[in-house]
């Protein structure tokens, strides 16, 4: 088996957060890049043999309590901190975030971020739209929003990515990825492939 970048023969394992919310989803989507190994992470060993992680949507609260009990706060926030690449989805989102602006505590604590939950309001519960999103696809991409965070305020080297009615819905700061859409819901590759390609691969020595 090939890299995604078609050199050397060592697989990429790329940890899927399996606590709670979309995790098959984001398997489903690893699983079509070639060289790419997804694996749902729930213990401290599994967090330890990959290279790179993936947070998914869900309920904030729940995955964040879960990691909690599971004694997995710690040692994730730490391989972040170290440089581990991770990309948080809607929840994920908010679970990376330094401020919450509307709850009363933080989780990881790990991104120079301010969100918003539930941002769009009971009206706006879930929505569709689409995007070209320059930095991950000359292609216009489709997002959808399920009780999606935005993002309200960011900080020291936060690249904007993407902004939906002026609300900031995508960002990166160096090996952090944070998303309030969810783009293992559609049938669009190019969130997975830019975070293999251009997040994960660059800092790999295999
Ligand atoms: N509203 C959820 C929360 O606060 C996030 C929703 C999602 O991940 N789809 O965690």
């Amino acid at each position: 088996m090939q890299n995604a970048d078609g050199k050397g023969d060592k697989m990429i394992n790329i940890g899927v957060l399996g606590l709670q919310g979309a995790v098959v989803e984001h398997m489903e989507k690893l699983q079509q890049i070639n060289g790419v190994s997804p694996i749902k992470i729930k213990t401290k060993q599994e967090i330890e043999s990959v290279h790179a992680l993936i947070i998914p949507g869900g309920e904030s609260t729940a995955i964040g309590k879960l990691m909690e009990d599971f004694n997995l706060m710690y040692i994730i926030a730490d391989r972040i901190k170290k440089g581990m690449p991770v990309w948080g989805t809607c929840a994920g989102m908010i679970l990376m975030a330094k401020k919450i602006s509307n709850y009363h505590r933080t989780f990881l604590n790990v991104m120079d971020i301010k969100v918003k939950r539930n941002a769009y309001g009971s009206q706006l519960d879930s929505f569709r739209t689409t995007l070209r999103i320059p930095e991950v696809s000359d292609s216009e991409i489709p997002l959808v929003f399920i009780r999606a965070p935005y993002v309200e305020e960011v900080w020291n080297d936060v690249k904007i990515l993407a902004r939906v009615d002026d609300k900031i819905v995508a960002c990166r700061q160096a090996h952090m990825l944070a998303t309030s859409f969810h783009p293992e819901l559609t049938d669009d590759m190019s969130f997975h492939k830019y975070f293999v390609e251009q997040m994960v691969i660059p800092v790999l020595n295999l």
